[in-house]
């Protein structure tokens, strides 16, 4: 059962930080919906975060949403990154609405869903800063009257996102700025514009403790769900637990040598206890993962990690509990070499420094 490498997984823990985060948001008229790009569309998690109280869930990539699908997930789904040329028809056939920029892409999209007698859900992102993807605020009014022209399309709102390609977190005046262009834009084209998704989990800090969130009725969240924390300061949300997920990698040698040894230098310097583990960056972001206590990084390669264990010795086939970051976790939830392991609570790197909690009044 369960070979290794192998990731735990406890959905208590994301069922209840989805909760906590459905809960708070709702006081303020937030829905929540649950990013899944992170775990690769696991169904398992997914579940878990619709048991925790989200109103649909969203991912990047339409072969994660055909694994949803498949697994029986019926709620809402949004594909949040534009489609490409050859998603046209599966996007309209697995996703509910779909995250658009180009005018040339919605065409094709309400082509493929008139094809089919569908009606599809389109969000028109908009770039309020933040130099990903996104139209622009002045071009709004022309986008949301072609979407409400085309039969085959239905106008669901509006969306930006902060803090994904430059780091910069939304401020209140963004989110009024941003405000008035819709009210612009609906006044322009007399349709109502009924959803502003107001970001990702960087947004958390604003529209949490700010005392205006504007008309921002929807979050898009997967970082803060899955692993805790807040992306921008990397923080520990208060409130929310960082314990979903465990990596867990073999001990394929262990030895007591120097990784200091220089050519010049043959004789070792600083000789200390050192192990290879089976897991490289073939499997995951290695500069994202959290260590035991005692124990860093030497250095890694496609498929070996070497670890300085200091005083202490590891023996061959035992096995070393890690923690993942937000990268981390998405490329070795992607690995099918990877088990996926569900469970109460995941094995703890014991000792790995917990991340400083911030705290969030709402
Ligand atoms: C990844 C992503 C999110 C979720 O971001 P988190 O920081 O994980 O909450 C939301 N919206 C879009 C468009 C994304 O690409």
């Amino acid at each position: 059962m369960n070979p290794l490498p192998r990731i735990d997984i406890d959905t208590q823990v994301i069922r209840r930080n989805a909760q906590f985060l459905c809960n708070r948001l709702g006081r303020v008229g937030i829905s929540v919906t649950g990013v899944t790009k992170g775990v690769g569309g696991h169904p398992a998690v997914a579940q878990a975060m619709l048991d925790g109280g989200v109103v649909g869930l969203a991912d990047s990539r339409l072969d994660n949403v055909m694994r949803l699908r498949t697994a029986g997930i019926t709620c809402p789904i949004s594909l949040i990154r534009a489609p490409m040329r050859a998603e046209m028809a599966g996007v309209v056939a697995y996703c509910t609405n779909s995250y658009n920029t180009e005018l040339e892409t919605i065409a094709l999209l309400g082509a493929a869903a008139l094809a089919v007698g569908r009606v599809h859900g389109v969000m028109l992102m908009v770039e309020v800063g933040d130099s990903r993807e996104g139209l622009l605020l002045r071009d709004l009014p022309a986008f949301v009257s072609a979407v409400h022209r085309h039969s085959g399309l239905r106008l669901d709102g509006v969306g930006v996102n902060f803090a994904c390609l430059s780091g910069v977190p939304p401020t209140t005046a963004a989110l009024l700025y941003l405000c008035a262009a819709i009210a612009t834009a609906e006044s322009a084209s007399g349709i109502r514009i009924p959803q502003l998704s107001g970001g990702n989990s960087a947004s958390l800090p604003l529209l949490l403790t700010g005392p205006d969130h504007a008309r921002v009725n929807n979050l898009r969240l997967g970082e803060s769900i899955l692993l805790g924390c807040e992306p921008v300061s990397g923080r520990l949300i208060n409130g929310l637990s960082d314990t979903a997920f465990g990596l867990v990698a073999e001990v394929i040698e262990s030895s007591h040598k120097s990784h200091r040894v220089t050519v010049a230098t043959t004789r070792p310097v600083d000789i200390s206890n050192q192990v290879v583990l089976a897991l490289g960056s073939q499997d995951t972001d290695i500069q994202g993962l959290g260590f035991p206590l005692g124990c860093t990084l030497a250095g890694s390669t496609s498929d070996h990690s070497v670890l300085d264990t200091g005083k202490r010795r590891r023996t061959v086939g035992s096995e070393v509990a890690l923690t993942m970051n937000y990268s981390a976790l998405s490329r070795a939830m992607a690995v099918t070499a990877i088990s996926k392991r569900l469970c109460v609570k995941p094995q703890p790197a014991v000792g790995v420094a917990r991340r400083p909690s911030v705290l969030l009044r709402a």
